[in-house]
Formats: structure tokens, sequence, C-alpha cells
């Protein structure tokens, strides 16, 4: 049954109880401005730490449903593409009001449907809210236009020159995908959705049917947000789906124009693929799985420092249950006594550790067969598997190999999305540079060791280079900066267009495409190119960058 009751909470109030959080949840879609449930095909989100379905019930959209919201999306589209940034900045703020006030209920309910502490819930709603601020300052100051004015000279011989002015626009109506591990700053909200609201693009979310219910919330948060600032209806949608049928549609749907899609290499390649079938081809942007090697090199634990690397290399596998595509699942090291010593103290860490449920039955399923196959290949033994506390919990392992057996094994060169680490004992720095040659794209690669020895290493440092978006030295990948310089992606198959990133300011490049203006008279030209510079945005003019007029 759907809740059928939605009173109003007190947001005042410090706590909230499940019974409360009942009330909130309507187990509708957001079609536009509306709250739709005409579907049949009812399913529940799942508390992990219980391991019970949650109390509420969702309503699975129906293709009539779709249709409406991508209707509205294209009307409204004209609408939102075209209004200044600094109502699509006030836009993307009040949002950010509105989840800071509704922290309680958001916190409680993203709770109950990961699994996650209060800690991290609060830490991710607050990078949430940060995100949006963010994306809310480019939509104002314009910087994502990229403008280039290259001024005419009709005497250039032999052909005179035109005037042409460039900039981006905003590309169309987005379909957004989110992850199951991030419910508030990958998802409904989150960096993909926010991104593309920032620059003009209307956006409908396929909603993650593991975290539904905060899903929901943070739906009509945002169409709360777009009421009151004055936005069109179907500016967002969001779509409640827990089998493929909707999402599938919704890229082969003619009115989208752009994908974002956050999760598995099997989903991410599957949507791609429809994306690329279609008519009119589209930009799919997948960020997908990734084993981000961590690569110690010989002086790595030179200094006393092997217990500082055994702490810090196990806090970022373990935290959250490792949980993260930015795990350091693969660590590779020298066949040295340091290299085992770390081996063997990270072993023991990872034991005395406490085990943590995972975010859903489904993600605890594929993370025992990813370890049951990795276990089972030839040459491989385990260092340290814990016994699991409760069914839904994740049991910590750390496996070992050596560079020939992994090198010539690609069934131990997938992603274990968990707590998961297989270690990759070497005989030379020039194995570990074949290891990395001959691995697929990887979010992140990490280097650890002094400057001498990187110095020393030049072809190993540009072989990772090769295989990675973001190059770490002497950190751990876990803990994405949101900020211009962070790169997000990677070669296929950690994201499907390496050219782009999905967290950070540079990650709305993905929403735009450029358009060029040729010989249009000043009068008649987009503000954003008139020679006055009305809204003193940076423009290269004929190669010098300026806010100065023309
Ligand atoms: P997922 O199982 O791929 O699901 C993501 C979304 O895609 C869900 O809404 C899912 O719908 C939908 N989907 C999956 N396969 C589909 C298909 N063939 N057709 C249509 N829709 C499909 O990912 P997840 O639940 O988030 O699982 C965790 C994975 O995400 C890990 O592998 C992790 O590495 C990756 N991840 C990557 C990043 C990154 O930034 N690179 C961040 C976080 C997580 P249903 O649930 O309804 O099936």
């Amino acid at each position: 049954m759907l809740c059928a009751d939605i009173t109003m909470f007190d947001y005042s109030k410090g706590s909230i109880t499940v019974e409360e959080i009942r009330m909130q949840i309507s187990g509708k879609s957001s079609v536009g401005f509306e709250l739709v449930s005409e579907g049949n095909n009812v399913y529940s989100t799942f508390n992990p730490e219980l391991n019970v379905p949650n109390p509420w019930q969702f309503v699975e959209a129906t293709l009539e449903e779709v249709e409406k919201a991508t209707q509205l999306a294209t009307q409204a589209f004209t609408v939102y593409s075209e209004l200044d940034g600094n109502d699509r900045s006030n836009f993307l703020l009040t949002i950010a009001a509105l989840l800071k006030k509704n922290k309680t209920v958001l916190k409680e309910t993203f709770c109950l449907e990961s699994g996650l502490s209060s800690d991290r819930a609060i830490t991710e709603l607050n990078r949430t809210i940060w995100q949006l601020e963010l994306f809310a300052k480019i939509a104002k100051d314009n910087s994502w236009r990229q403008i280039a004015i290259d001024t005419s000279n009709p005497n250039r011989q032999p052909t005179p020159k035109p005037d042409l002015r460039k900039m981006n626009i905003a590309i169309g109506p987005i379909a957004v995908f989110g992850s199951s591990n991030f419910p508030f700053a990958y998802s409904t909200i989150g960096g993909d959705t926010a991104s593309a609201l920032a620059v003009g693009c209307p956006v409908i979310v396929k909603s993650h049917p593991m975290h539904a219910g905060t899903g929901e919330l943070v739906a009509r948060i945002v169409i709360e947000a777009a009421q009151k600032t004055g936005m069109p209806e179907g500016v967002f949608s969001n779509l409640n789906a827990a089998g493929y049928t909707i999402g599938q549609h919704l890229v082969q749907h003619p009115a989208i124009k752009a994908v974002g899609f956050t999760g598995s290499i099997a989903g991410g390649r599957a949507l791609f693929d429809l994306a690329n079938q279609r008519k009119e081809p589209i930009p799919f942007f997948a960020e997908m799985g990734s084993t981000n090697p961590i690569i110690f090199l010989d002086d790595a634990f030179e200094n006393d420092n092997l217990q500082h690397w055994v702490e810090k290399y196990t806090d970022s596998l373990l935290k959250d249950a490792g949980q993260f595509c930015t795990n350091p699942g693969l660590i590779i090291g020298l066949d040295t006594p340091y290299f085992h010593s770390f081996l063997a103290k990270a072993a023991t860490t990872i034991a005395n550790h406490p085990s943590y449920c995972m975010l859903h039955p489904t993600i605890q399923e594929n993370y025992n067969r990813g370890k049951a196959n990795a276990e089972k290949q030839n040459f491989v033994s385990i260092l340290t598997t814990v016994k699991k506390q409760k069914a839904n919990y994740a049991a910590q392992t750390i496996l070992k190999t050596d560079a020939i057996n992994f090198i010539s094994n690609p069934e131990l060169h997938h992603e274990v999305f968990g707590p998961f680490a297989l270690a990759v004992v070497c005989q030379s720095v020039e194995e570990i540079t074949e290891i990395i040659t001959k691995l697929e794209g990887q979010l992140t690669g990490t280097l650890v060791g002094t400057n001498t020895t990187i110095e020393k290493n030049k072809v190993l440092v540009a072989a990772l280079r090769n295989r990675v978006g973001r190059l770490i030295l002497n950190g751990v990948p876990t803990g994405v900066e949101v900020c211009g310089a962070m790169q997000h992606g990677g070669p296929y198959p950690a994201s499907t267009d390496s050219r782009f990133g999905a967290v950070g300011t540079h990650s709305v490049n993905r929403w735009t495409r450029p358009i060029s203006y040729q010989n249009w008279p000043n009068s008649l030209l987009p503000i954003e190119l008139k020679n006055e510079n009305p809204l003193i945005v940076w423009r290269e003019i004929n190669g010098q960058f300026t806010q100065e007029s023309l």
C-alpha cells in the first residue's frame, strides 16, 4: 500500500521517527510539478542494517509518464535555457537552502535506505549543498560559456576574414541515472543534475530503486524550489523505476539529448550502446568501475613510515564497507621484506576491523560472487578474509598473487565492489610497468615513494598516466575533492568518455555544445557575445583573454 496521507513534518525538530518518514513518502514519481502513480508495479527499499524492507512503497512509472516528463522537459528547455544565469543560480541556491532546512528527515531516510552512518549522511548532504552552491556560482558567472571572438578583417587577402563569435549553449533535456552508493551527492540532485541545471538543461532523473524514498524527498525539494523561483514546469522530473524498462526507454527517447550515468560497468555499457544505436546518437557520460591501483615503490616504507601506510591504506579500503568507485582495490609492490611486512600488517588490521552491512542484498551478492571468483583463481592466496558477522555484512578480504599470474589472468583484473583488495607481488619495476600497461582504464592511479624514485621511474609514471584520470602521489584515492582541477573519469571502462569528468566545475562541459555566430551585427548577437560585454564575462578576443569590451 502506498502511504495515503502526507502530513507536514515539523522540520525544526531534531529527530524523526520511521513512522513520520513513512507519512512523508508518497511513493509517487514527480512528472513536472505533479505527483503521479498510474502504474501497477510496486516495490520497496531495503533497510540493510536490519535486513528487512522499509515500510514504504513505490509505484514504478509508466511509459505514458515518461512521455509526459519528456514533453514537459522539451517545453521547459526553450524557456529555461534562455534564462538569465542569475535566475538559474537562484534556483540552485534555493534547492541548497531547502536541503539544509530538511536535513533531519533526509539524513534519517538516507540511513534507513543505505545502512550508511549518520556522519556519512551529513558529510554527503553537506557536499551536495556545497556542489549546488558551486554550480550556482558557475551559472551566474557564465564561465561555462567559454567564449571566443575572432573579429573580421575585410582586407585580408586572398579572402576577407568573417567576424566569428563562439560560445557554449545548453545541449537539451538530460537523463540522469544516480548511483546506489551516493544517495545524495551522485543521485537525484547530485553532481550530474546540479551541473546540468546550472547550464540550462532540464533533467529527468531515473530514481535509484535502492534509495527511492531519499530520492523522492529530494525530488520534492527540487520541485518546491522550482516553483518558488518561477522555473518552468518540466525543468525537473523524478521517475520511479525498479527494472530496466523505464531507464532504457528514457535513453532511447528522441527528446533526451545527453545522459549522465554513475554505476556499474555492465549497466553503463548496456545503456551507452543503446544511446549510440539511436537514430540520433547522443553523448552518454558514464562513470563506472575501477580498481584504482596503488603502487608501492622500493623506498615507499623508508623513514619508519610502514605503520603510517598500513593505517592510511586500510582506512581508505574499509571506509563505508569499501563501497566507493575510488576504492584502492589493487595493491602492487616489489618482492621486498618491507612490502611483505606491509601486506602482513595490513592483513592483521583488516582482520581486526569490524565488518559493516552493504548497501543492498544485490550489492552484497555481487560482492560475494566477485570475491569467490577471485579466491578460486590459480596461484591466488588469501592473506585475510574475515568471518561474516551477519548475513548482510561484507567480509573484508585481501588476496595475494604474483605478477605473471596477474598479467595472464584477466579474471583478476575486475573490480570487486566492496572492502576487497588484491595484492600483486612483482620482481621488478619493469613487471609493474607491464601490469599497468595491460590494465583497463582507471579513475585513479597512485604512486608511493620518494621524489628520487619517482624521478628514476619515468617509464612507469608515463604508463600509469596513460591508464588513469587522476595521478596521485603519496596519498589514497578515496575522498574526491569537488573543484575545478579535479578529474573524475578516465579511459574506458572507468568512464565512457575520458575527455570529460563527473566531478567539479568542469563537469558542466558534458551538457553544452558550442555554437558559432558568423557575421551577426552587434544588435542581434546574444548578450554574452555583444561588443560591450555587459555581463563582464572572461572572453578570448583574437587570442587574448580579457573581460574588456570590444
Ligand atoms: P548499477 O547497478 O549499474 O545501477 C545504476 C543505475 O543504472 C540503476 O538505476 C540501475 O537500475 C540502472 N541500470 C543498471 N543496468 C541497467 C541496464 N542494463 N538497463 C537500464 N538501466 C540499468 O550501479 P550501482 O547500483 O550504483 O552499483 C555500484 C557500482 O557503481 C559499482 O560498480 C561502482 O564502482 C560504480 N560506481 C561508480 C562511480 C563512479 O563515479 N565511477 C561512483 C559510484 C559507484 P536498477 O537498479 O533499476 O536496475
